[in-house]
């Protein structure tokens, strides 16, 4: 493709020796990134995709996937971008193990620069630097995290039947994701570190009717223990500062999810928590710059619905450069 670059100011329209000239630049390299490296590698646009510190995203920290399409017998999460990654590399997308410490949208091409001191001025931009659900930053969270420790019911629900499971938190999403796992465990124990719930009152009634539902008041997680998987908590009440032991197999942790967006903050429409906000074709309000995956989604938050949301960043980017090339 043949870019017209007509409005490309004259300080930006070559790099320097740190500089790089790229037609598309992807940062992140979750399932959203790398499925929009793919699409766009496909398009020809030879895409260079910043990694950021988590090589493949969230998913790579959970041991099986079981509900990707293609995988009848699951996939382990690390197997699972790594195959992204092969199948983007394998038409033409380069990942690069960095990350963008600053952008600057203000002016077509758009100018990146990297954590290792490198420079990218690209025509157009996907970002899909995902999310992170917020921690307890208790003993035991990392260690067993994927192995009982979840912060996604509808991914590992399906492994707590029969089970005995905690969900921490008092909001809407501990409610709704505490509901849904009553489809599989024995019971739900809601962890509340106060004496009222924060969710709407439909919600906080169907859980408290609910047979399986129970509750902990003003108490607190201070550490998970295990062995090999989790076995119990070790509970404190906020009031006395007492604790005891709760056997149980699984921990389910909503006390927030926070969007990746810091250095977007003043260049990027947002919404009140935020996501960035993009319409259907996965515009920003910049154009030119697209985000796609859980940067952009506060709702779906699953591996097929951001490696969607990349394909179809990746399909609008090229379109932006077509429409470039022929204006
Ligand atoms: C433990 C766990 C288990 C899960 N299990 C499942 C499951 O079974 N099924 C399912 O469908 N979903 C599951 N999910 C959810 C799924 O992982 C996410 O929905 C998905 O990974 C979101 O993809 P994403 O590409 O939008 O973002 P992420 O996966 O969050 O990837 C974001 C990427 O952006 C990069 N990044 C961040 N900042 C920068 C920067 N400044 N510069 C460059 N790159 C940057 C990160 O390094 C990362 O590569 C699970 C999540 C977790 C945490």
């Amino acid at each position: 493709m043949d870019l017209n670059l007509g409005n490309v100011s004259a300080d930006r329209s070559t790099g320097g020796s740190d500089e790089e000239r790229v037609k598309v630049l992807i940062l992140g390299s979750g399932p959203a990134g790398l499925s929009a490296a793919l699409y766009a590698a496909r398009a020809d646009l030879n895409p260079v995709v910043l990694s950021g510190m988590e090589l493949g995203g969230q998913v790579s920290l959970t041991y099986t996937v079981e509900n990707y399409p293609g995988f009848p017998d699951g996939v382990g999460g690390m197997e699972l971008v790594d195959l992204f990654r092969k199948q983007a590399e394998k038409f033409g997308a380069r990942v690069e193990y960095d990350s963008a410490e600053k952008v600057d949208f203000s002016t077509r091409p758009f100018r990146v620069q990297s954590v290792n001191g490198k420079g990218y001025i690209a025509d157009s931009v996907i970002i899909t630097t995902g999310a992170r659900s917020v921690h307890l930053d208790v003993p035991g969270e990392n260690e067993f995290t994927g192995r009982g420790v979840s912060y996604c019911a509808t991914c590992d629900g399906w492994f707590f039947k029969d089970k005995d499971v905690i969900v921490v938190g008092g909001g809407d999403s501990a409610l709704e994701e505490g509901l849904f796992l009553t489809r599989y465990a024995d019971s739900v124990t809601i962890v509340h570190r106060r004496d009222e719930l924060r969710a709407g009152p439909v919600l906080i009634d169907r859980a408290q009717t609910n047979p399986k539902m129970k509750f902990e008041w003003n108490s607190v997680i201070s550490e998970i223990s295990g062995n090999g998987s989790v076995q119990s908590v070790r509970l404190k009440d906020t009031r006395t500062g007492k604790d005891r032991v709760m056997p149980v197999d699984g921990v389910f942790i909503f006390i927030g999810h926070t969007p990746n967006t810091e250095r977007f903050k003043g260049q990027l429409d947002m919404d009140e928590r935020g996501y960035l906000k993009v319409d259907q074709l996965m515009r920003t309000n910049i154009p030119g710059v697209f985000a796609a995956g859980e940067v952009a989604d506060p709702h779906y938050r699953q591996v097929i619905t951001s490696a969607g949301m990349g394909a179809a960043a990746a399909m609008q980017a090229n379109h932006f450069l077509d429409t470039l090339s022929s204006a």
